[in-house]
């Protein structure tokens, strides 16, 4: 049977094999560390009463401890790891939002999520690292061994994250230990996980990305997670080095700023040549893959998640063709497309993606609207809107809010993207409604040029009208020095004809 909780992937690795690693000299925390920190979690957490189904909110830096006290909170209660960059406002509605029993926070950290608690009447518990990377100890005693509880069951809580918030205020969404366990053995399947392999996370440990694609997963598969302070676009290529991982993970705006720092590192692309590189979140242009390909000597995996599925949802094989611009086959969940109806489409035919499995949740929390429009008959809406093609590769078209609707024709701004990223002066492009008088949106792109490029937005658009039909072709051109991102890294196209000022003409 397999392991669908915490508990049962933890026990599973050798118990003198590393675990957790971090970058600059740190001892590794071996399984056997990770056993006996989260053993000892347990009884804390059952010393303070809290039980299996109580919250423990975390604002941890990203790093080593952030990744085990996720793990082992996770083993005995449920975790709700909160971004850092919150505000004290922001910091008091997740906590109080959430019904958190206690807050931890690191050491000698200042954040306004411990002001936050105070005002909430919730208790902050600090957190001091020990010597190996991830090792802790929890502010108000160690209690023995006695204390230690039962862990978590299947289908408890072990997460509650939001989702990115990129179309619209982020959900709450509750993930079971089921949910994320399946999810971290879909990852390893499709990547040939093993004990052998290392993951350098750069992603931030708030998000589903890093939690279950870098870390879950690796610890579902034996292997180690080296845990960085985040994505550093200077630092990255010396962790490579240093450290050596077999692979990483990241959102696509990360691989290219990676990719354009990889001509003054080849030396050290060949001398720890990667397995492989993973691609999800958001979606990676076609150029951008082959690229990364070339340059890195190894395959570019991509895949497609969100919060609602514990991450992985399809992905593009390691071994065997991969598609660019697609997000690949079904890795782990069903994948269907649904019409307006409910009615589910044939191969071909565009309408939106739908998933069940094990990994997804089971609702958004407190959010019987959101929930009554997401479940059709046991499936999950996603949101996305695409087509299966006849290998039953994964097309996405874009997002149903992010479609442009101009005068009633559709416009797919993933489509846009895809051509005017193809032009060799466009390093990066995003296409955006811009609302109009009469038409209701008008298509918009904003470009950020290769270095040493300077084309006028006439050319531009005489390069897309070779390929799009008119109504496709943006109206607008702006040219940025920096695409605007989320927290978790995603590009913006909601709310960007907004922020750029740009008004209906
Ligand atoms: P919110 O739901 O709050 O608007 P969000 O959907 O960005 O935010 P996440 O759960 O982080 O929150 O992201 C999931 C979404 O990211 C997917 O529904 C999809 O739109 C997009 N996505 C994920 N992977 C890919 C990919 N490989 N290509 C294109 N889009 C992707
Ligand atoms: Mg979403």
């Amino acid at each position: 049977m397999s392991a669908n909780t915490v508990t049962a992937l933890l026990a599973a690795g050798a118990a003198d094999a590393a675990a957790i690693r971090a970058p600059e000299g740190r001892a590794a925390l071996t399984y056997a560390g990770l056993r006996a920190l989260t053993g000892q979690t347990g009884a804390w957490l059952n010393a303070h009463g809290i039980g299996r189904q109580d919250r423990v909110a975390i604002v941890l830096p990203n790093g080593p401890e952030m990744a085990t006290a996720f793990l082992s909170i996770a083993a005995y209660a449920t975790t709700a790891p909160l971004n850092p960059a919150y505000r004290a406002e922001e910091f008091e509605f997740y906590i109080a939002d959430l019904k958190a029993r206690a807050l931890v926070v690191a050491a000698g950290h200042e954040t306004p999520a411990r002001e936050a608690a105070a005002r909430l009447g919730v208790p902050v518990v600090e957190l001091t690292a020990g010597p190996e990377a991830g090792a802790f100890t929890l502010a108000g005693g160690t209690p023995g061994a006695a204390a230690l509880p039962g862990p978590a069951e299947p289908g408890d809580i072990a997460l509650v994250l939001h989702t990115s918030g990129t179309t619209a205020r982020p959900k709450i969404v509750p993930l079971t230990q089921t949910n994320i366990t399946a999810s971290a053995r879909h990852i390893g399947e499709t990547l040939a996980l093993s004990p052998a392999d290392a993951c350098l996370n750069v992603m931030p440990l708030f998000h589903i990305h890093g939690l279950i694609a870098a870390v879950l997963s690796s610890i579902a598969a034996g292997g180690a997670v080296v845990c960085t302070p985040g994505f550093d676009a200077l630092k990255f290529f010396r962790w490579l080095d240093e450290e050596a991982p077999s692979w990483y993970t990241a959102v696509p705006t990360m691989h290219q700023t990676i990719l354009a720092r990889a001509p003054r590192n080849a030396e050290v692309i060949v001398r720890r040549r990667l397995r492989f590189i993973r691609s999800s979140s958001a979606s990676m242009p076609g150029p951008v893959m082959r690229q990364m390909e070339e340059v890195f000597g190894c395959p570019l995996v991509e895949s497609y998640g969100m919060t609602e599925a514990a991450h992985q949802m399809a992905s593009n094989p390691l071994a065997g063709p991969r598609k660019p611009g697609l997000v690949g086959i079904a890795a782990g969940p069903e994948v269907g497309i649904m019409a307006d109806d409910g009615t589910l489409l044939p191969q071909g035919e565009i309408g939106e993606v739908v998933i069940r499995g094990p990994n997804v949740t089971l609702g958004y929390e407190a959010n019987p609207d959101a929930n009554a429009k997401a479940f059709y008959q046991g499936w999950f809406r996603t949101g996305d809107q695409g087509l299966l093609d006849e290998d039953g590769f994964l097309l996405l078209t874009g997002r149903l809010k992010e479609i442009i609707n101009r005068g009633g024709e559709k416009v797919s701004p993933l489509e846009v993207d895809g051509i005017l990223s193809d032009h060799p002066a466009v390093a990066q492009c995003l296409t955006f409604a811009i609302p109009h008088d009469k038409l209701g949106e008008e298509v918009g792109a904003a470009v950020v040029l290769r270095d040493g490029h300077a084309p006028s937005e006439r050319e531009l658009r005489d390069f897309a009208s070779k390929y799009l039909a008119d109504f496709k072709v943006p109206k607008t051109i702006v040219f940025l020095a920096e695409i605007p991102k989320g927290a978790t890294g995603k590009l913006m196209r909601i709310g960007l004809a907004e922020k750029l000022g740009l008004a209906s003409r």
